[in-house]
C-alpha cells in the first residue's frame, strides 16, 4: 500500500512537473544565446549593470523554476507564459482576438513588463526581475503552442508517442523535439545563427502582434499535421525540424530586438 501512495505521488509530481513548461531548459537557453549575439553594446552594458554579469542563457530558465516556489509569491506568474486562442481566419481577427482575451497573458506581459524596463522611474530591482522574465518570455512567444488552442490547453491535452514514450503535443514542442537533436544549447545556437544580416533584419522586422500571429499561424500548422494517439519517431522530426529550428532562431532574434530597444 505504503508503496503504491508513494509511487501515485511520484506520478503526480512528474505530471505536474510537465504540465505547461516552456521549451524546456535547452530551448529556452538557445533563443537567450542567439539573442546574446546580437545585443548592442549600449544593451550589454545596459544588462550587466541591472542583472550582472551572466550571460542571458543562465536567466532563461527562471521564471520556470520558481513555479516550484511553495509561498505563492509567483503563483500569479503562471499565466504569463501563454496566452490561448481559438483557430482565427486572418490577422485582424486573430489581433482583436489577442487584445480582448482577459487578464495577464503572454501578450500583456511581454508589453507590460517592456514597458517597466523602459521606464526611468522603475527600481534596479524591479527591472531586473521584469528582465529575467521578458527573457524567458520571449522564448515562449516562439514555441508555437505558448500561442495554441484553448480547447486543448495549447496541446497539452492531444496525447501521443514519440520514440515510444508517452508524451503529448504541448510537450514535444517544448523539450523533446529539441532534446532529441543532442546538441548542447551552445552548440544549436551556434549552428542555426549563420544568416545574413539582411535576413536577420527581416526577421526582427514587424510588431509585437506580428509576431504573436506568426507563431499562431507555425501553432495551426502543427495541429493540423499532428494525430492524437499517433506513435512518431523519426518521420516527425523529419516533417517539423525546419520549424522547430525557424522558431528558435526567430526567438532568439526578436528578443535582442525587444533588448536593444527596450534598455
Ligand atoms: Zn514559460
Amino acid at each position: 500500500m505504503n508503496k503504491l501512495i508513494s509511487n501515485l505521488i511520484l506520478i503526480t509530481a512528474f505530471l505536474t512537473f510537465n504540465f505547461g513548461y516552456s521549451w524546456g531548459t535547452t530551448g529556452h537557453r538557445i533563443v537567450a544565446e542567439i539573442a546574446e549575439n546580437h545585443l548592442s553594446g549600449h544593451a550589454k552594458r545596459q544588462l550587466k549593470k541591472i542583472i550582472g554579469g551572466q550571460k542571458l542563457a543562465y536567466w532563461a530558465n527562471w521564471p520556470d523554476y520558481i513555479k516550484a516556489d511553495t509561498t505563492g509569491v509567483w503563483k500569479p506568474t503562471e499565466k504569463w507564459h501563454y496566452v490561448n486562442i481559438n483557430p482565427q481566419p486572418n490577422r485582424k481577427t486573430f489581433t482583436d482576438s489577442l487584445i480582448a482575451q482577459s487578464g495577464p497573458n503572454l501578450y500583456t506581459q511581454i508589453k507590460t513588463l517592456s514597458a517597466q524596463i523602459k521606464d526611468k522611474n522603475t527600481s534596479k530591482k524591479d527591472k531586473e526581475i521584469a528582465l529575467r522574465f521578458l527573457i524567458h518570455l520571449v522564448g515562449d512567444l516562439a514555441q508555437p503552442l505558448h500561442v495554441g488552442r484553448a480547447e486543448d490547453l495549447g496541446g497539452n491535452t492531444i496525447k501521443l508517442k514519440f520514440f515510444g514514450d508517452n508524451t503529448n503535443l504541448h510537450s514535444l514542442w517544448d523539450s523533446k523535439l529539441v532534446d532529441s537533436q543532442k546538441y548542447s544549447f551552445s552548440e544549436y545556437a551556434r549552428v542555426l545563427d549563420v544568416k545574413s544580416k539582411e535576413e536577420n533584419r527581416q526577421i526582427q522586422s514587424g510588431s509585437l502582434e506580428d509576431w504573436f500571429f506568426d507563431s499562431h499561424q507555425m501553432a495551426n500548422r502543427i495541429y493540423s499535421q499532428t494525430a492524437a494517439g499517433t506513435s512518431y519517431s523519426y518521420d516527425y522530426n523529419y516533417k517539423f525540424q525546419p520549424l522547430l529550428e525557424r522558431q528558435l532562431l526567430y526567438g532568439g532574434l526578436r528578443l535582442a530586438k525587444i533588448l536593444n530597444e527596450v534598455l
